[in-house]
Parts: structure tokens; sequence; C-alpha cells
């Protein structure tokens, strides 16, 4: 506003002679400066910056107790922040997460709820364009909107991130990639990078890559905010990284294990330096970072650890969905603070809206809530009085109200468990507390009303996974 009065003055654009002109603008100016310093963001709104990582267990991180793997960065982040221990996202596994995440709507709702196939023809195999995005809202509000990373929302070009909202993308557009240029893998695995709808080759460790391409966004130092979905692969399959990495967890006796914590701590490294050009830019203060899994750790094949979580990916016991999950902002947020009440990443979108004083239309409703007030104490009640999950189409299921988990699988009775007493879902006491499980049975079946059949089926049919060990 300063800047700008000052430009119109000196720059005189109307030949403006007038000495009355010039008394008001001058006024203004005055005006201007008595309210304080010129603010750079406008309105003094936050950055907002996502950051997703790929099958990271509930126990593969420091703050979450991990004691074999190191990870610095995040750790830092978390001290820094709010660490929310129920902190849980929609979908068991990849895709249906970030369908929720990005519209902050159950994906059931409209159908995205199986991975999509790589099918760069298919027209119905990817976020239904029918929804809008937190690109499409934030951008609406003058944020500059950037993604890098993993999309996994559709091979086709109608769903290119550049066409859901997103100014800039840099990143591989499948389900996952190979860690570096020539490694061994297949389809959507060893296509090239793609910058904008270009494509690109790889430039040296895909990690390191995705982290320097965020730091490159965030260093343009907008004027206006900006919001950057950060999706890194890791620590996905296919289990590879540098010698470099590798020297760094040779302590790991079991390979599968060893493998896994070389893409966590090349993970860690990449946040690190995404963390450290925010703070060299001044901007760290003020912007709100969350960071969480896209789903619980897979356990069999990648050795994850979701201690003291029952089951892992693709499971609606805890470990499929209840992951690492922390949210930073400096400048608002209670530092090393934990945070117990259930919380979901639909709610990413609901903060988002809030913080940045965006606007959704009417007939988008996101179901999350902003987590703001909440983790600062403002409101002491949970941000959520139930959340509901559902996989293949309503083969399994859960529901969550307080310290009640309901646990379904199509043509079985339902499990219940106490989560305040039992977090690893041992005892199951549907039989003692069948009021309970009535009353969460119920509340299913009414938010289930309005989910849709899914429209696209996954490359590997849904399995039920509900009882998964
Ligand atoms: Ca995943």
């Amino acid at each position: 506003m300063r800047q700008l009065l000052l430009d119109f003055i000196e720059s005189d654009p109307f030949d403006m002679h007038s000495s009355l002109l010039r008394f008001v603008g001058k006024c203004l100016l005055i005006a201007a400066c008595l309210v304080g310093p010129e603010k750079v963001q406008a309105g003094d709104r936050p950055n907002i910056l996502v950051i997703v990582a790929d099958d990271l267990g509930y126990a593969d991180v420091g703050f979450q107790g991990c004691k074999d793997i190191s990870t610095p960065h995040l750790d830092s982040l978390a001290a820094d922040g709010v660490k929310c221990t129920n902190g849980f996202v929609s979908h068991p596994f990849c895709s249906p997460t970030r369908a929720g995440l990005l519209t902050g709507r159950y994906q059931h709702r409209f159908g995205h709820e199986n991975n999509p196939k790589w099918l760069p023809d298919s027209l119905v195999d990817g976020l239904p364009l029918s929804q809008t995005t937190i690109a499409d809202v934030m951008r609406t509000a003058g944020y500059e909107t950037g993604c890098v990373g993993k999309w996994h929302l559709g091979a086709h070009p109608q769903f290119h991130p550049n066409r859901r909202g997103f100014d800039h993308y840099f990143g591989a557009l499948g389900g996952g990639h190979v860690y570096l240029e020539g490694l061994k893998g297949s389809g959507e695995y060893v296509i090239p990078m793609d910058r904008n709808g270009t494509p690109e080759p790889m430039q040296g460790y895909i990690t390191t890559q995705f982290g320097q391409e965020a730091s490159k966004f965030i260093e343009k130092k907008r004027e206006q905010p900006w919001l950057l979905y950060l999706a890194f692969n890791a620590p996905h399959t296919p289990l590879q990284s540098t010698p470099e990495l590798q020297k760094r967890v040779e302590h790991i006796a079991n390979v599968e294990r060893r493998n896994l914590a070389a893409l966590i701590v090349g993970l860690d490294d990449a946040i690190g330096n995404v963390i450290s050009k925010l703070k060299s830019t001044g901007q760290y203060d003020n912007t709100l970072v969350f960071f969480f899994s896209d789903n619980g750790g897979p356990i069999t094949v990648s050795r994850c650890d979701n201690t003291p979580l029952r089951a892992g990916k693709g499971s609606l016991y805890e470990g499929g969905m209840r992951v690492p999950f922390l949210v930073s902002w400096p400048k608002k947020l209670p530092r090393g603070k934990t945070y117990e009440e259930p919380v979901i990443s639909l709610d990413v979108f609901s903060t988002a809206v809030a913080v940045g004083n965006a606007k959704t239309s009417s007939t988008h409703q996101p179901e999350g809530t902003n987590l703001i007030p909440h983790l600062t104490a403002e409101i002491a009640d949970a941000p959520h009085q139930r959340l509901f999950w559902r996989t293949g189409g309503g083969i399994s299921w859960a529901v969550r109200e307080g310290r009640w988990k309901l646990v379904g699988k199509k043509g079985e009775k339902p499990e219940l468990y106490d989560l305040a007493k039992d977090i690893g879902e041992t005892n199951d006491i549907a039989a003692n507390q069948s009021e309970v499980a009535e009353r969460l049975q119920a509340a299913y079946s009414v938010w289930d009303q309005d989910n849709v059949t899914p429209v696209f089926e996954s490359p590997r049919a849904a399995k039920p996974k509900a009882n998964t060990k």
C-alpha cells in the first residue's frame, strides 16, 4: 500500500499538478505509515506447506519414538509445533487419501475409493473433474500454488496438476517411481519427470530433487502468499537409495528395514533443506506446515514400524491410517505441544481456507475442521464428533468416536475397541458394550448414505483387510 502510494505520487501518472490531489495522496501515505511496517504478504496470511510422506510407519520417525532411524529435521519441526498423536488420513492407501486431502471431502462422496490404474487414455481413472481442489480455492484467494512430487490422481492430461489448480508442478505423475535414473522398475515407475506438462529426465536422487524443487519454489519470495503441496514418494517401494544413505543406516541388521531406513533418512534430509530455505528466506515463522504419511506403514514388505498400533497399510485397524502427524506455525501455534484429540487429513483443506481467508463455493462442502483454534486451545472441544473410513465400496469400514472404535467387515460381526485402554486393538468388547457398538454402526450407516459406488477399480482388486493381524 505504502509503496503503491509512493509510486503514485512520484510517477504523477495523471500529470497531477493539482495541489489538492497531491495533498490527498500525502495524507493517505501518512495514514499508511501510521498503520505500521508494510506487510509483504497480503493480509498477513500465512504460506501453507503440506508435506506428505508415502508409506511411513507410525513409529518410523524420532518424534514418534523411533530409535534405529535418525530424523533430526522432522524432530525439530515437531519441537517447533504440535504433534498430533491421533492424526489420521482418510484412507489406508495412497490415491484415495490424496483425493480426500486435496478436496477436503471424504473421497467416497465422489467415488475415488481405489488407486487409479496408470491409463493415460482414461477419462475416468483419476480425481473426478467435478471436484474442486484446495489449489483451485487458494489460487482464487490470491495464493501462488505449487505441487512437487508424486501425483497419483490420474494419468490423462485432464487430471494433470496444472489443470487442478496448481500454477506450478514438478514430479512423478504416477503412483510411484524409481529413485535414480536407470534403476529397476516398470510402467509409470520409469517414466520421465514432468515439469508443467513437459517431460524431463531425473536429476540425481529423486527425494533430494523434490526437496530442491520445493526450495526453489519457496525462494521465489513471491509477493503474495503461497500453497505448496510437497508429496514425496519416499519411503514407498522400491527400497532404492544411494551408497551414502546406506552407509548412514548400516547399523540396522535386517536388510529390508535397513533399506527402508535409508529412504527415511533421505526424506528427512530433503525436508531439512526445505525448512532451512523457509528460515533463510524469513518465511518460517509465518508458514503453516503440515506433515503426515499418506497411510500407515506396510509391515511385511518394507518392515515399517507402526508400534503400538495393530496391522498396517491397507487395514482399517489403527496401523492402516493412523500416522505420524505434525502441524507447525511458529507465529501462531504453541511449540512442542502434543495434541491427542483425533484429527484427519481432511482438516488441511478447511484449515487452509480459514487461515487464507479463502472461500469455497456453495456446491463444494468440505468436511474437515479448521484445526487452528483447537491446537491453540481457544476451543476445548474435539474437532470431530466422529471419523469414518470405508474401503472396497464397503467391504471394510470403521468408525471412531472419542475412545471408541468400531471395525466392520462385510458379512461379519463388527469389532469394538476401547482405544483409551487398548490402543493395540487386541480386546474386542462389542459383546460387553453392545449399545456403543450399535450407536457407532448406526452412525456409519447414516454417513454411508452419502457415499457412491467407486467410479474406477484398483490395479489390484480390493481385498478385505480389516482382520489383518
Ligand atoms: Ca502410500
